[in-house]
C-alpha cells in the first residue's frame, strides 16, 4: 500500500519525504514499474450499430440553447467496455475544442490520479453530463442537465461499466439528486441507475489542483473504486 501511495503522490507531484533510515534499501533500488491491470484487454466493442446512432444524435442535438454556442459536442471517449465511468460536470474551453472531455489541465490530472490505481485513461470511458459547453464556464442548469441526461444514461447503458467514478459536486449532486455537499458524499459506496451500479464521488480534479491539500482524501476515494472494482472482478 506504501509504495502505491507513494506513486500516487507522486504522480499528483507531491514529494514524499522520508528519513533515509526508514527507507530500505529494497525500496530505493526499486525500478518504477506501471502496474497495468488487464480488464477486458482485448475484448471487441460492444454495440457498433447502438454507439453510433447515439454519438449522431449527440452530434445534431439542439435540446438546450448550449447548441449555438458550442464548437463541437463533446461525446466521451474511452472502452466501450470499461469497467470504470468516470463523469464529469461539463467541456471546458478546452474540451470545446478538441471535442473530448478531460483534455486540460484537469484532464492530466485525471489522467494521473487514474494512472495512480493502474488504470490508464485509455482503459476507462469518460464523460461529461453535459455535452455542450456552458459559455464562459457557468453552472449547468437544471434543464440543460435535464435535456442532456438521457445521452448519458444510454452510454452506461452500453457500457454497462461494474463501477462509476462522479468527479466533483455538480456532477454528483445532479446524478444522486441531492442538495448535500461533496464532503458528506464523497469516499462512500454508493448506488446509481437501473442496475444499482456502485457510485463513487470524489473532488474534481480542477478544485484539487486550487486545493491539494484535499488530495489525500481524494486518494482515499480512488483506493474505493479499485476495491470496489476487484471485488466485482
Ligand atoms: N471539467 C469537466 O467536468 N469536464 C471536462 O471535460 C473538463 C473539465
Amino acid at each position: 500500500m506504501t509504495a502505491l501511495r507513494d506513486r500516487y503522490l507522486a504522480e499528483l507531484g507531491i514529494p514524499v519525504w522520508r528519513p533515509r533510515a526508514a527507507v530500505p534499501a529494497s525500496a530505493r533500488q526499486e525500478p518504477a514499474v506501471e502496474v497495468e491491470t488487464p480488464i477486458g484487454t482485448g475484448a471487441p466493442p460492444r454495440d457498433a450499430e447502438a454507439w453510433s446512432q447515439l454519438e449522431a444524435k449527440v452530434r445534431a442535438c439542439t435540446l438546450c440553447g448550449l447548441h449555438r454556442s458550442r464548437t463541437q459536442t463533446v461525446f466521451g471517449v474511452g472502452r466501450r467496455d470499461a469497467t470504470l465511468f468516470v463523469i464529469g460536470e461539463a467541456p471546458g474551453a478546452d474540451e470545446d475544442r478538441q471535442g473530448e472531455p478531460f483534455v486540460g489541465r484537469a484532464g492530466q490530472l485525471l489522467n494521473a490520479m487514474l494512472r495512480s490505481i493502474g488504470l490508464p485513461r485509455a482503459d476507462v470511458f469518460i464523460a461529461n453530463i453535459l455535452k455542450c459547453r456552458p459559455p464562459n464556464n457557468r453552472d449547468p442548469e437544471q434543464s440543460e442537465s435535464a435535456s442532456c441526461t438521457p445521452y448519458l444514461t444510454r452510454q452506461i447503458e452500453l457500457v454497462q461499466p461494474r463501477v462509476l467514478l462522479a468527479v466533483g459536486r455538480i456532477a454528483a449532486q445532479w446524478l444522486l439528486q441531492t442538495d448535500s455537499p461533496i464532503g458528506r458524499i464523497r469516499g462512500r459506496e454508493l448506488r446509481y441507475g437501473p442496475r444499482n451500479t456502485p457510485l463513487v464521488v470524489t473532488y474534481h480534479p480542477a478544485y484539487l489542483l486550487r486545493s491539494p491539500l484535499e488530495k489525500a482524501k481524494a486518494w482515499t476515494d480512488l483506493c474505493l473504486v479499485r476495491e470496489l472494482l476487484s471485488r466485482s472482478s
